[in-house]
């Protein structure tokens, strides 16, 4: 059977979320900076319209944004995560698989859900109830693979004329996007492949898609042949081999059963939390920000219906398992309600930073930070090394620390002394 997918993705969604609670912002430039007031990591369509590059240091554009009296947020982690499990939360509701990509992407399974003819309508039934229920704009792409999907959704985001939904089931369709696409922007191309491709005269996703599968495979690898037969229709891309978010750090699944006591869900937290702290190694970074969520099944009548999740900071910039186990564990516990049966979880981390050159804080021991580092290393060969794995156990919660954010938000959503007013 021909699958179908449809990428769902936020409009610009930490500014999005900041508007939720200052409307008076709409239609404002805003800008989002990272961890300590850094760089400009998220920016609205204004403020992207006054050409303030993505990833710039906040005293490059100082000037600039006081000129045009851009709003200027530290990232508010906790509001972000808060409102992603909502959107995640309306998006379970029109499919029963839903895969959570980043923290405001998510693919949805439409294989056999709907006919052809409906899937456009569906796309736009979908991004009226994200609006309506959680107030976040997004568009959705439509198509028979994650990469077409990811492209369609690239496609509703930058031609207005398709309201914010575009499918590419028809191949036609299809065609005519890749031929008009920049092959920079297909998922998975990254700068050096880009120049590498470039090189070769490929300069648009119409090109990638006709080069030969034999070439993809000798001059790239195994990744790109995937990216190509993609590009032609044929899903071949799982959970497990595609592209990593480069802003989050992901691990959430769906049960094979559903899980009813505490003991057993907190063993599959701890699981996720040590995979998602794991990747955050292998990806060579460190976070400072973890978020929990658990849910019932959305499709099951007989059982109550819940789903919440909490976020909270880790001690330090970290992707020590242990201080990540430790915290996720103590998050379960405030998310965790007896008498449901529950059928997924997840473990998101954020607030990421590279692991080198790294800042440390007036808390932390470099000696101390080293011997970490190399324990983790060691922990990683031994689960890598097929001779059975190591298994780390919950520790005392840790408390929130002092960090820079001289321009954050309230927690508007998580926090009763934070609840916004309305007179
Ligand atoms: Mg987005």
């Amino acid at each position: 059977m021909t699958r179908s997918y449809a990428l769902v993705d936020c409009n610009n969604f930490y500014v999005s979320c900041e508007r939720l609670f200052r409307p008076e912002l709409k239609r404002r430039p805003v800008v989002i900076l990272s961890n300590n007031d850094g760089c400009v990591v998220s920016r609205s369509q204004e403020a992207k319209k006054l050409n303030i590059p993505m990833a710039t240091p906040l005293f490059k554009v100082e000037q600039l944004l006081k000129r045009h009296r851009v709003e200027i947020f530290s990232s508010n982690y906790t509001l972000y995560a808060d409102i992603s499990s909502r959107v995640m939360q309306t998006l379970e509701t029109f499919s029963p698989q839903v895969e959570i990509y980043s923290i405001d992407e998510a693919f949805l399974d439409l294989t056999g859900l709907i006919t052809a003819e409906a899937r456009y309508d569906y796309g736009q039934e979908i991004r009226q109830t994200v609006q309506r229920h959680v107030g976040i704009p997004v568009c959705v792409g439509i198509a028979p693979t994650k990469t077409l999907a990811k492209l369609a959704n690239h496609g509703a985001k930058t031609y207005p004329a398709t309201n914010g939904v575009v499918d590419l089931s028809r191949p036609e369709r299809r065609d005519r996007l890749l031929k008009i696409t920049p092959v920079s922007e297909i998922w998975g191309v990254g700068k050096r492949t880009l120049l590498r491709l470039q090189h070769m005269g490929i300069h648009t996703a119409w090109d990638l898609s006709a080069l030969s599968i034999k070439t993809a495979r000798r001059q790239f690898s195994v990744v790109m042949e995937r990216t190509i037969r993609e590009l032609r229709g044929e899903a071949c891309i799982d959970i497990d081999a595609q592209p990593a978010p480069q802003q989050q750090v992901i691990c959430s699944r769906s049960f094979g059963e559903k899980i009813s006591a505490y003991a057993p869900l907190r063993e599959t937290v701890c699981e996720f939390a040590a995979r998602a702290a794991e990747k955050l190694r292998h990806n060579r970074q460190l976070a400072r920000m973890i978020t929990v969520s658990v849910r019932t099944s959305a499709y099951s009548a007989e059982d109550p219906c819940y789903a919440n999740s909490a976020s909270g900071s880790l001690p330090s910039y970290s992707n020590d398992s242990r201080q990540i186990i430790a915290r996720a564990t103590s998050l379960l516990q405030t998310v965790w309600k007896d008498g449901y049966r529950y059928a997924k979880a997840g473990v998101m981390l954020s607030d990421l930073s590279l692991d080198s050159p790294f800042q440390p804080d007036l808390f932390d021991d470099p000696s101390c930070r080293a011997r970490n580092t190399a324990l983790m290393k060691a922990m990683d060969q031994i689960n890598h090394g097929g001779s059975g794995s190591i298994w780390l156990g919950g520790q005392r919660p840790q408390r929130d620390w002092f960090m820079n954010r001289a321009h954050l938000s309230p927690a508007y959503t998580t926090r009763w002394e934070q609840l916004p007013i309305v007179s």
